[in-house]
């Protein structure tokens, strides 16, 4: 019987969460335990006929950075293990990764469909990129499914959507989007940036490409940023996607792919505890005599709790509080807490709370706040890695002070 070789485990009969740590690995001739970090741009060749036979048989080896890194091919196959993926592209941010996922296969007189409740800058580049190149963009209440079926009536190239969305948490019905997008003859390209891969699986409910603000609970340190692009199609991953970024060069660097890969060897176990965490401060905001409504999927009050049970296995991080008052009453709010820390980023293992309407959405029109709920008593809390108890305490005693 052939010996196991100790150095490149069989990952392929491994748990998802052991498949986070020894996913991907692709281990020198110097055997190293953690993952080598490749810092550098190019790569050498024996003779000019190998480099002729390396630009023939493309992919067969690295040759330039931009193309492809071996410490950037770790941390994409290792979540495209995870995620049940079958090609990935590894971006310098969650907005490349966002426009090379979109604009990769957009043609002027193309149609895209898309929630108004979105990410302020994945709105910008659908709304203004389409209008600069002649796309038609479509924008719907992402939890109205009738929408949906009138925008979906006509042939569309993409479907763009958050679930749950940044701030607004709304929740999009991703099997039903998905199978009408499908008749449609739309791609559906899901930002799951909020649920993270561990709490929801968006390939299993008909998504064509998952796209990840790295950045956010995969680095989870506040140490990088990064994004990546992922397709269930590999022919379409390397046809259509591939060359866009490729010669565009979003790419992102060994440096960060490196962090991001040691970020997902603890992810499940920082999701998992940052949700369970997420639902006790939700539990403990809901009734709270100067709280005027909390929004929360993982609590029975959010508006499509039961669309979020069928289609997320927890609540998520994220929560957005809609304190009794308007933005005095916020900004005293944030300025009385003494640990949950004023951010405008998230998914982190330190707790960050922003006011989205002085910050991250405050270059929206009126009517574009209105639409995606965006009040001047919102803030948004991303819980982090802290005792749930001490961050309950902390809350407790700002929300007094009003
Ligand atoms: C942060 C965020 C992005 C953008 O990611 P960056 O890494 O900051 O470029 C995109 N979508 C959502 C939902 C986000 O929260």
């Amino acid at each position: 019987m052939a010996r196991t070789d100790h150095r490149n485990p069989n990952v392929a009969g491994l748990r998802p969460r052991s498949r986070l740590v020894h996913g991907g690995v692709r281990r020198s001739s110097f055997d190293e335990t953690c993952e080598a970090l490749y810092q550098t741009s190019g790569f050498v060749y024996g003779s000019a006929e190998e480099a002729e036979s390396a630009f023939v048989n493309d992919g067969s080896r690295h040759v330039y950075s931009r193309f492809r890194n071996p410490t950037t091919a770790m941390f994409e196959d290792r979540l495209c293990e995870y995620e049940g993926a079958a090609w990935a592209y590894a971006t310098t941010s969650g907005m490349a990764a966002v426009h090379g996922a979109l604009w990769s296969n957009l043609r002027t007189g193309d149609r895209i469909v898309a929630p108004r409740s979105l990410f302020i800058s994945c709105y910008w580049v659908i709304k203004e990129l389409s209008a600069r190149f002649g796309v038609e963009a479509v924008f719907v209440d992402g939890t109205d499914l009738s929408q949906w079926e009138e925008a979906l009536a006509k042939p569309t190239k993409v479907v763009f959507l958050e679930t749950p969305s940044n701030p607004g948490l709304e929740v999009v019905d991703l099997r039903a989007v998905s199978a009408l997008a499908h008749k449609a003859g739309a791609k559906v390209v899901v930002d799951n940036a909020f649920a993270t891969p561990v709490l929801q699986r968006p390939f299993e409910m008909g998504a064509d490409v998952v796209i990840y603000s790295a950045t956010k609970h995969i680095d989870g340190q506040g140490r990088c940023l990064g994004g990546i692009i992922l397709t269930s199609d590999k022919q379409y991953g390397s046809d259509v996607i591939h060359p866009y970024l490729r010669h565009t060069g979003p790419t992102i660097s060994p440096f960060n792919a490196w962090l991001l890969l040691k970020g997902l060897e603890t992810l499940e176990l920082r999701v998992s505890a940052q949700s369970a965490a997420a639902l006790t401060v939700a539990e403990f905001l809901e009734g709270h005599a100067k709280v005027e409504r909390v929004l929360y999927p993982g609590l029975a009050s959010h508006p499509q709790h039961d669309l979020c049970r069928s289609q997320m296995t927890g609540g998520g991080t994220m929560l957005s509080i809609f304190l009794k008052g308007g933005k005095e009453e916020a900004f005293r709010a944030l300025n009385d807490l003494r640990m949950v820390m004023i951010s405008n980023n998230l998914g982190d293992s330190k707790s960050l709370i922003t006011h989205p309407d002085t910050t991250t959405h405050s270059k929206l029109t009126v009517e574009e706040k209105a639409a995606a709920n965006i009040r001047p008593n919102l803030l948004r809390l991303s819980v982090g890695l802290e005792d749930a108890q001490d961050i309950v305490e902390d809350l407790d005693r700002a929300l007094a002070s009003l």
